[in-house]
């Protein structure tokens, strides 16, 4: 897909890369697709840029969140809906792990394609269900040869059909003990964790949990991700609670527009405990079919990060379902055609 034209243009701002500065050459590249005449940079280091550097360097970053698909006509569409996503200029892309491990070598190849088709950074989501350490190191020394060095580490949601998480044989407990993990067998590895804003079922005793949060970030961890949340009043409120227990790598906000009925519901389901502020309900309930959901989930989540950017959010994740749409709306509903015009 990568096809230099010759074209001499200003070179674009190029993310911070610690390891590799002197390495990188600017290169402009036009990449023409059936969606997408766009420009994007790499670095010849093949090495992807930190998150950590990435949120040193900006205000604020913009990162968009994608799942592997099941077959591989999948896999092609959804390079081409990240294609699609590409002029808003992300700071980078982010690819789940199935539940259950189920999807570990689809996110692998998914993370390893996107790196070599598009050289955006890539975050890889990595899951301890179901898999031994030694499965895990094998894991990241692939992530390793094929230059993948941001990885989100979590304890996983449990297979379907299970409802409790089992520690795999000679496995990982929780999300802490596999950034310990990461942070001494993969030192130069950017590790993320999540965050719950809401708090985590099995956890309902808030404070225990905001130490549990402050255990995986004493382990290593550079940045947090939060769990989709629906009113901001409870992301500041987490944020502060996360500040007084000396919690002090950014916290990225997890937005997901709400585009149907059907995935409210099912949003209500994965998200456990979501909180879906009756506002929001009244206005899908009022919407006369599933296009306009869509239009009052655009509305809804473009307001939620107009507020978040007036409170100086250091990150935000679109989690975008594998469609582009909504994303892309939901920017020009902010007044803006890209990142670059929001993160500075
Ligand atoms: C941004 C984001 C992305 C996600 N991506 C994926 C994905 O790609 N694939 C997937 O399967 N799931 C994903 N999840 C879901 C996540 O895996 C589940 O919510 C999981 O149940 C918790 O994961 P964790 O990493 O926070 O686990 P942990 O930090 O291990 O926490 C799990 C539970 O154990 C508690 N706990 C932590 N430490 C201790 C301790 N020492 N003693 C007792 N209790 C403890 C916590 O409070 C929490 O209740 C994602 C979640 C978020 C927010």
């Amino acid at each position: 897909m990568k096809k230099d034209t010759g074209h001499s243009l200003p070179a674009p701002e190029l993310p911070h890369c610690r390891t590799a500065e002197k390495r990188v050459k600017r290169r402009i590249y036009r990449l023409s697709t059936d969606v997408l005449t766009s420009f994007i940079i790499f670095t010849e280091s093949g090495i992807s840029m930190l998150v950590k550097d990435l949120l040193a360097r900006h205000k604020t970053t913009f990162s968009f969140e994608f799942f592997p698909p099941r077959e591989d006509a999948g896999a092609d569409r959804l390079i081409a809906t990240i294609a699609n996503l590409m002029p808003l200029a992300p700071s980078y892309v982010s690819v789940t792990y199935g539940a259950g491990g189920t999807t570990r070598h689809r996110t692998h190849d998914l993370v390893v394609r996107i790196k070599k088709e598009t050289d955006i950074p890539v975050v890889s989501h990595l899951t301890c269900v179901g898999s031994s350490k030694q499965e895990m190191h094998g894991i990241l020394e692939k992530y390793r040869e094929a230059g993948i060095c941001n990885i989100l580490a979590l304890r996983g949601d449990p297979p379907k059909g299970m409802t409790d998480f089992v520690q795999p044989e000679d496995g990982f407990d929780h999300a802490a003990d596999l950034v310990a993990y990461i942070k001494k067998h993969f030192p130069e590895m950017c590790v993320g964790v999540a965050g719950f804003p809401e708090g985590h079922p099995a956890t309902p005793n808030r404070l225990q949990e905001i130490d549990y949060l402050k255990a995986k970030v004493d382990a290593g961890a550079d940045f947090i991700v939060t769990q989709l949340f629906f009113d901001n009043r409870d992301f500041y409120d987490y944020c502060e609670r996360c500040e007084l227990a000396g919690i002090q790598v950014p916290n990225i906000a997890g937005i997901m527009p709400v585009t149907t009925r059907n995935g409210l519901i099912r949003t209500a389901e994965l998200a456990g405990g979501a909180h879906i502020p009756a506002r929001l309900l009244k206005a899908v309930s009022r919407a006369e079919n599933d296009e306009y959901v869509e239009k009052v989930g655009i509305h809804w989540a473009t307001e939620q990060i107009r507020d978040l950017l007036d409170h100086d959010v250091r990150g935000v994740q679109f989690f975008t379902l594998n469609c582009s749409t909504a994303t892309q709306e939901i920017y020009k509903s902010l007044g803006v055609s890209n990142s670059r015009q929001l993160r500075n």
